[in-house]
C-alpha cells in the first residue's frame, strides 16, 4: 500500500472540481485496507471513502485527512442464486454480467456510474429498482469494533435514497464486497412508462440484457449516461453528480400548499406514493415551477441541456459556484413551497474519528 499526499480529487469525481487530499491510498485488499487505517491511528487522520466520485462534492479546501480510494477487486463469486462482488467492482459491469446470463433483478440500475462497494449507500435506485430489493448482505469494516463484519438486507435500514450508512452509522463501516441475491426465474421488469414505451413494438417479450441496453439509451437521452473515459469525451451535461436533489417525500398538507403557492388543482401535481400515506414529488417539476429549466446558468455552474436535476460544472466552476447555485435553487423552492429539499451529493468533510473512543488499535479481526 502506497501514500501520497496532496493528491487531486477533482479528476477523480464526476463533478470535476474540488481541492486535494493531504493524504491518499488506493485500496486493493482488505489487508491494505487494516495498513491504511494503522496509518490514520497513528498520524491521527480522519478518513474519507472514495470509490467512482459520482456521488461527491468536494470542497475547494480539499480533504485534510486521509482518502481511501476502495478498488478492492477481484472475481465476481456465485454460489447458486448468490452473487458475491468485491467492492471495487465497476456497477455497471456487474449490472451487465448478471443481463448477460440471462437474469433479471437489476437490468433497471444499468449505466449508474460508480462502484459496487458505493451502491449501498444511498440504495441506489432507478426505473423502478433500487438495491435493496436485490442485496443479500454487506461485509464491511466496523470502525466501532475494529472487525470485518456482515450485514444482513434487514441491518441496513434501507429506504428511498438511504441506509444506515448514510443515516444513522455514517461513518461507521467501510464496504469491501457485497453479495446479491438474484432469482433466475424473475422477468424483467418493464414498470418505467419510457421502458415501457421502449418496447411497445417489441414482438418478443425483453430479456435482461435487452432491457440493460434500453435504459443506457434512455439515461443517454438526459445526459445521465457518462461516456467511457477512454474516448476523451467532456461536455457540461456529464461534469454532474447526476440528481443533485433527492425527490422530496412530502405530507398532503404540504401537496396542498404547493398547490396553493401555484395556483393549480392539487390533481395537477405528478406524484408518487410513499409509505405512512406519504407522497413522494418529483424534485424536477418543482425546480421547472420555480424558473429553474434545463440549460440554466449561474456564473461557472448550471442546469444540465438534458436533465432538470443535475447541477454541472460549465468548465471551470469551483465549489463555491455550485453552491451558489444550490442555495438559490434551495431558497426560492423554500420560499415558494414552503419545502426544504435534500442534497444527494456528499461532501467529504472530517468528521469524529469513532476509533478515539477506545484504546484498542485496528486489530484486523477477520
Ligand atoms: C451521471 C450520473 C447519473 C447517476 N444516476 C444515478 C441514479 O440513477 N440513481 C442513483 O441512485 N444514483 C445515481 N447517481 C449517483 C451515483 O452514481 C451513485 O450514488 C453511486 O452509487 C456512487 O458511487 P461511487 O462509487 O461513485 O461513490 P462515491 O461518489 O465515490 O461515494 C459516494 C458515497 O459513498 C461512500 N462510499 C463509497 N464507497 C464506499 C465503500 N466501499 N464503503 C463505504 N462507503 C463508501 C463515500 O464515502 C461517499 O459517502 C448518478 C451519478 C451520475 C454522475
Amino acid at each position: 500500500m502506497h501514500i501520497v499526499q496532496e493528491a487531486p480529487l477533482a479528476t477523480r469525481t464526476t463533478l470535476h472540481l474540488g481541492g486535494p487530499a493531504r493524504f491518499f491510498a488506493e485500496i486493493r485488499t482488505e489487508s491494505e485496507l487494516l495498513e491504511a487505517l494503522a496509518f490514520s491511528d497513528a498520524h491521527q487522520l480522519p478518513i474519507f471513502v472514495l470509490g467512482g466520485g459520482s456521488n461527491l462534492l468536494v470542497p475547494d479546501e480539499g480533504y485534510p485527512g486521509l482518502v481511501l480510494h476502495l478498488v478492492i477487486d477481484g472475481p465476481i463469486k456465485r454460489r447458486g442464486d448468490l452473487f458475491d462482488v468485491p467492492a471495487g467492482t465497476h456497477w455497471d459491469a456487474f449490472v451487465r454480467y448478471v443481463c448477460e446470463l440471462g437474469i433479471s433483478g437489476i437490468e433497471c440500475l444499468a449505466g449508474i456510474p460508480g462502484l459496487v462497494g458505493a451502491s449501498p449507500i444511498q440504495n441506489i435506485g432507478a426505473y423502478g429498482e433500487d438495491v435493496s430489493q436485490t442485496i443479500h448482505t454487506v461485509r464491511a469494516y466496523d470502525r466501532h469494533t475494529f472487525a470485518f463484519t456482515t450485514l444482513t438486507r434487514d441491518q441496513c435500514g434501507f429506504s428511498y435514497r438511504e441506509s444506515l450508512f448514510n443515516s444513522s452509522q455514517r461513518n461507521r463501516y467501510i464496504i469491501t464486497s457485497v453479495t446479491f441475491s438474484l432469482d433466475p426465474t424473475a422477468t424483467p421488469n418493464l414498470t418505467y412508462a419510457d421502458l415501457r414505451r421502449h418496447f411497445s413494438a417489441a414482438t418478443a417479450p425483453p430479456t435482461p440484457l435487452d432491457v440493460y441496453h434500453a435504459v443506457r439509451e434512455i439515461r443517454d437521452a438526459k445526459g445521465m449516461l457518462l461516456p467511457d473515459p477512454a474516448s476523451g469525451q467532456s461536455i457540461p451535461d456529464h461534469r454532474s453528480a447526476g440528481s443533485f436533489f433527492k425527490n422530496p417525500v412530502v405530507s398532503p398538507s404540504a401537496l396542498a400548499t404547493i398547490a396553493e403557492a401555484l395556483a393549480i388543482p392539487e390533481s395537477d401535481i405528478p406524484r408518487y406514493p410513499a409509505p405512512d400515506g406519504q407522497i413522494k414529488l418529483p424534485a424536477a417539476w418543482l425546480l421547472d415551477r420555480a424558473g429553474f429549466h434545463k440549460s440554466y446558468i449561474l456564473g461557472e455552474a448550471g442546469i444540465s441541456s438534458r436533465h432538470t436535476l443535475a447541477l454541472i460544472n460549465r468548465g471551470h466552476a469551483t465549489y463555491a459556484d455550485i453552491t451558489r447555485l444550490r442555495d438559490h435553487i434551495l431558497q426560492t423552492i423554500q420560499d415558494r413551497f414552503h419545502l426544504v429539499l435534500e442534497q444527494e451529493p456528499v461532501e467529504p468533510r472530517p468528521e469524529p474519528r469513532p476509533e478515539l473512543t477506545t484504546q484498542a488499535g485496528h486489530r484486523g479481526r477477520a
